[in-house]
């Protein structure tokens, strides 16, 4: 399997970057994990439009969906399958009543795998303002977990278990005060994450604009290695 970001950025980008989004390639399948803001620009420096087999999509707040609302307009006589939360409604609704999109609604208990290939993806609900879902790929040996959005999460840890590599939210630095209401893990717990499920790497992902990356990697690396932050338009192989 071989992941690409596209995006990295939440809740909105850097200037010239993206909001999240991976192109991830397994089983001879191209699959758009999450659709933020750029990555259908940044997608097709890659692949065609039209050569996407899949979406997923983690949950629809506009920082994870916002280019699905235009992936529409270009999608010319294909039907593309898209997994996806079923709420919020209005969000779902609009994608849903899209002739060129197939839905499927994401659920703990919708394990499946990727048509005509032999990848298994399997989904755990996180802890987010919003319906939202983790999802796990495996491929024989390898596989990859992305954490979607979530504040720290016993489940996730758990989902998470043997896992090779592990790309997590790391919403925020231990500066920033807990209102009890944080829809995003601190970096730290995204590193006792990884170091609690024992996975081989964390690629720590959903970079807020206004914190400095050293911090961020400072202060998940006192906690597990291999750490590092992706970067856009970097191509990983699980
Ligand atoms: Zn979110």
């Amino acid at each position: 399997m071989k992941v690409t970001v596209l995006g990295k950025y939440g809740p909105y980008p850097k200037q010239g970057g993206a909001t999240t989004s991976y192109l991830v390639e397994c089983g001879g399948k191209k699959v758009l994990l999450d659709a933020g803001s750029g990555s259908l620009s940044r997608v097709q420096e890659f692949c065609a439009l039209d050569d996407l087999d899949l979406v997923i999509l983690t949950h629809l707040h506009s920082d994870h969906c916002s280019d699905m609302f235009i992936l529409r307009y270009a999608l010319k006589g294909k039907t593309l399958p898209v997994f996806l939360p079923r709420m919020p409604e209005k969000e779902y609704g609009i994608l849903h009543a899209c002739p060129c999109f197939d839905t499927v609604e994401i659920s703990e208990t919708l394990d499946c795998e990727i048509p005509g290939t032999n990848v298994k993806l399997s989904f755990c609900k996180t802890i987010h303002p919003v319906e939202c879902y983790a999802v796990k790929f495996r491929e024989g040996q390898d596989s990859f977990v992305f954490s979607g959005d979530s504040r720290y999460s016993g489940p996730l840890t758990d989902f998470c278990k043997g896992t090779g590599t592990f790309l997590c939210d790391s919403g925020f630095l231990s500066s920033q005060e807990d209102t009890g209401a944080l829809p995003h893990m601190y970096v730290r717990e995204a590193a006792l994450t990884a170091r609690r499920a024992g996975v081989k790497r964390l690629l720590l992902t959903h970079i807020n604009p206004v914190y400095e990356e050293k911090k961020l990697l400072d202060e998940a690396a006192a906690v597990f290695s291999p750490v590092e932050i992706v970067k856009e338009l970097e191509q990983y192989h699980i």
